[in-house]
């Protein structure tokens, strides 16, 4: 595509290096820019509007354009644009974002801590899980157990958690000390006749068995989403998790539930730890948080975390982490009105309410003959497409759908084959409806051209 000298797409390859983007590609073909939205629709350059079937990055919950977040930034902007929260000091914003978060935990928490991302604080859990195990004399208690297509973000060590060849080929990750345990992805991953049940056996005693082979006295913590996100939505088969959670339990390891796609009421649940029963040590969020108008993430700990910890800095002198922009006032304000937000609409009822449509609609898709399997659970979902003639090359098909679902008005993200459906929490029946006739146009056009 040529693009007209000192345009926006001119001047975006001229200067801008780009995330998950083959940058020679983007070089040729340009940018899309968007330049503003409303509700679950943004609009691009052209006046183009789209559906955001994918929230942004699964982030936008409360939609777009919603004047309270911005109304809540511009007060807190004016009252007090900026303050930290090291060496004693505080400010009322991340106060009550602190205890507003604890309180609505839905297993019992001790502290919230404050980051700028999801992959800060899937990070910050670490240096937390080892600092822990220090304090706690067992210096040898630092491996880490993630799984194969789990998502937790792109710093070093937890893109080292990340399961997905593309976060380490080239990058000489994962780093040592990192170990990951198999996906629990039923179809791809099960063996002949195996019962979904037996699966879900087979991947508690796959981890078990790595446990005992590297030494349960050597691991410190265990890393999983509640729901896969990127790695393509994996919606864990029945039982897995409670038949997870004993073992790490029996070898006293610390579970940290990555909630940073499931928290805030994607799963039809305010966390996926209460749609799975999950009883984690350390829970990370972010994204839905803010609806990702501002940067901010999370973690909450629990006493058994906070208390190590605590005792740890005690002797040290002080707790030698943090980040400048942490617990951010005017992040933490806009997080704040957010959940007020998600609250007094509850958001999270009406994902219980609509799902079963989004699920109905989302199932049907599975039944076209390039779809091999659809999966998904609150407002989370994916279908993921094969056909003979593209066997070969991996994520051609996928790029195909996106390409002709984004032709028709939708904004999906291809995750290799696999396209993801994850619409800000605030879809209507109606719109749901709209998403899903424009995906299966968009996959009738895409058979229709092989
Ligand atoms: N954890 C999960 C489950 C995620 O989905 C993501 C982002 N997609 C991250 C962590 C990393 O978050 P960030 O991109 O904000 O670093």
């Amino acid at each position: 595509m040529t693009q007209l000298p000192n345009s926006l797409e001119a001047r975006d390859i001229a200067f801008q290096l780009h995330s998950y983007t083959d940058a020679r590609k983007h070089e040729e073909m340009g940018p899309m820019v968007i330049e503003k939205g409303e509700g679950i629709y943004v609009e691009d350059s052209s006046g183009k509007r789209y559906i955001e079937g994918l929230a942004g990055l699964w982030s936008v919950a409360v939609g777009f354009g919603e004047k309270r977040l911005v109304e809540a930034a511009a007060r807190q902007m004016e009252k007090l644009p900026y303050y930290h929260t090291f060496a004693h000091k505080t400010h009322g914003p991340s106060v009550e974002l602190a205890e507003k978060l604890v309180t609505m935990a839905p297993v019992p928490m001790s502290k919230a801590y404050f980051t700028n991302s999801g992959s800060e604080a899937n990070d910050t859990a670490i240096k937390l899980i080892w600092y822990r195990s220090n304090a706690m004399g067992k210096p040898e208690k630092k491996k880490i157990i993630s799984r194969v297509r789990g998502y937790h973000g792109v710093t070093i060590a937890s893109a080292s958690l990340t399961g997905l060849p593309n976060n380490h080929r080239s990058f000489d990750l994962p780093m040592s000390n990192i170990l990951h345990t198999m996906s629990p992805h039923y179809r791809t991953m099960r063996l002949e006749g195996e019962s979904e049940a037996d699966f879900a056996r087979r991947c508690a005693d796959e981890l078990e068995k790595l446990i005992l082979a590297e030494g349960p006295e050597t691991i410190a913590a265990f890393f999983g989403e509640p729901v896969m996100g990127a790695g393509g939505v994996i919606v864990p088969p029945e039982g897995y998790w409670d038949l997870v959670q004993p073992i790490l339990k029996k070898y006293d390891i610390l579970f940290v539930a990555d909630e940073v796609i499931c928290g805030f009421g994607r799963t039809g649940n305010m966390f996926g730890t209460e749609t799975y029963g999950l009883q984690p040590d350390i829970m990370t969020l972010s994204k839905a948080l803010s609806s990702s108008y501002l940067p901010m993430s999370a973690l909450l700990v629990n006493e058994k975390v906070y208390g190590a910890v605590a005792d740890e800095s005690h002797k040290i002198g002080t707790f030698g982490h943090g980040y400048t922009a942490a617990g951010h006032p005017v992040a933490a304000a806009v997080a704040l009105e957010n959940l007020k937000i998600i609250e007094e609409r509850d958001l999270v009822g009406h994902v219980r309410d609509i799902s079963p449509t989004f699920l109905k609609r989302l199932h049907a898709l599975g039944e076209h003959d390039l779809v091999i399997e659809s999966r998904g659970i609150g407002f989370i979902g994916a279908i993921e497409l094969a056909h003979s003639d593209l066997a070969k090359t991996p994520g051609a098909l996928g790029a195909k759908a996106n390409a002709a679902f984004t032709e028709r008005g939708l904004i999906s993200r291809a995750l290799g084959d696999t396209m993801a459906f994850c619409p800000p929490l605030i879809m209507t029946e109606a719109q749901v409806n709209e998403m899903f006739d424009i995906a299966e146009a968009g996959l009738a056009a895409v058979a229709k051209a092989l």
